[in-house]
């Protein structure tokens, strides 16, 4: 008899036998509040009935017309529907299935367009598993252990998280532009430098936002130097921090945006967005995949930013998100278990560590599990795995936030007491 192999780690141990909204149901009937939303990517919820229509009624016109050797009526309008939610100018796209293929193809749409074979990365930033974003992952070393040698040319700059360092935000923000410019000067030469890839928010890495004055530094730099600023919007775009884009919070504009996860509402799907002029100077058949622009997939995504747009899911990720944000900080003032809680929008991080300011990587592991326990699945990210990670669909209301600070509350209070 096969067995799903063990190198995989299992957040949980439930048997999922379908999902609805913000709940999930196990084979044995149990229901399970989903904070975790398959790690960020069913926006409208389980099954949202439209998402469901929209897929069902393709599925029965086409599933499959590769597009690079066809188009598809799918394909053709989400660009076209895209086009009205993408920055302004970035109106050229192809898609791939996954984050890491976006990643992928950022990067190698980046060396194509410079000429040139660096990369400068963020630590802490999390981009992937496939070998190359691997390379660029810097989350924990759990994600490229053992997997090397690792692609040559990455360069890693610090993220301005604050309370790791034990700083305010602007101490920490000029730290990490101060030693921008030091690899500069060191190891990267800004005209041997591609691009810089950033998560606008820190997600595998612990959910720590960006800041407006970091990115307005990136993009100063990548202006003067003709570097191109590529935002890995694969957990922050599509509604999730509150607002329509993670970047739209610190009024950057980026040159690149890569999309996925809440993009198709589970069904694999992902895109590379830029200019036409930027795209231009890397050539036709230098990127593409059987699989990318899955017909189904873009009939989904069609759907999913429809609902997203109809029901005002971003303004309803901004509500809930504060509501779980300062309920979340709430519990956290009554323990010194856990020192920082983040976030923006439906992206809330609640960081454990002891008394002395060290990573608690076992209070928040028994926290995840004691509240899965209890009917609510939640995951933990962080270089020590250290956060607990809420990240609900958008579609979640008052009442499910309010149950689920309720069971986290009655849970820290158990684990830590
Ligand atoms: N970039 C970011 C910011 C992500 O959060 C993830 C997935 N957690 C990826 C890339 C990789 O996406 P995938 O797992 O679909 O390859």
């Amino acid at each position: 008899m096969a067995q799903l192999s063990p190198l995989l780690k299992q957040a949980t141990p439930v048997v999922v036998d379908h999902g609805e909204g913000v709940y999930l149901y196990d084979v044995d009937g149990k229901r399970h509040l989903d904070f975790t939303a398959g790690i960020g990517v069913t926006s409208t919820g389980h099954c949202h009935p439209d998402v469901v229509r929209a897929a069902q009624e393709q599925i029965g016109k086409l599933i499959h017309g590769q597009y690079t050797t066809v188009m598809h009526k799918p394909l053709l309008e989400l660009t076209e529907r895209l086009g009205g939610v993408l920055p302004s100018g970035l109106d050229s796209l192809f898609y791939a299935n996954s984050g890491s293929e976006a990643v992928e193809a950022a990067l190698r749409l980046s060396r194509q367009a410079t000429g040139r074979p660096n990369v400068i990365v963020f630590q802490g930033g999390f981009h992937g598993r496939t070998v190359a974003a691997a390379s660029m992952t810097t989350s924990g070393t759990r994600f490229s252990a053992g997997i090397g040698p690792l692609m040559a040319g990455v360069h890693v700059a610090p993220f301005p998280y604050a309370y790791h360092y034990g700083w305010d935000e602007e101490t920490a923000t000029k730290f990490a532009l101060r030693e921008l410019d030091y690899l500069f000067a060191t190891v990267s030469a800004p005209n041997e430098t591609a691009a810089f890839f950033v998560e606008p928010v820190l997600g595998e890495g612990g959910y720590v936002p960006a800041n407006t004055a970091f990115l307005a530094g990136l993009r100063e730099r990548a202006d003067a130097h003709g570097i191109l600023l590529v935002l890995d919007e694969v957990q922050t775009g599509f509604g999730r921090t509150g607002r329509f884009w993670g970047h739209d919070h610190f009024g950057v504009h980026p040159d690149v945006v890569l999309i996925a996860k809440g993009l198709a509402s589970g069904f694999p799907l992902s895109g590379i967005a830029a200019s036409e002029s930027l795209m231009a100077k890397a050539w036709p058949g230098s990127q593409g995949g059987t699989y990318g622009g899955n017909a189904v997939s873009c009939a989904a995504a069609i759907a999913t930013l429809e609902v997203i747009q109809r029901d005002g899911l971003v303004e309803n990720a901004a509500e809930r998100g504060r509501q779980l944000l300062d309920g979340a900080r709430l519990i956290a003032d009554k323990t010194a278990a856990i020192g920082d809680v983040r976030g923006l929008g439906l992206l809330v991080g609640s960081e454990f560590t002891t008394a002395d300011g060290e990573p608690d990587t076992a209070t928040a592991q028994k926290a995840q599990k004691a509240a899965a326990d209890h009917g609510l699945l939640l995951l933990t990210c962080g270089a020590f795995m250290n956060v607990v990670r809420m990240v609900p669909p958008l579609v979640v209301d008052a009442a499910q936030v309010d149950d689920a600070l309720r069971i986290w509350g009655e849970v820290v209070s158990t684990v830590t007491g």
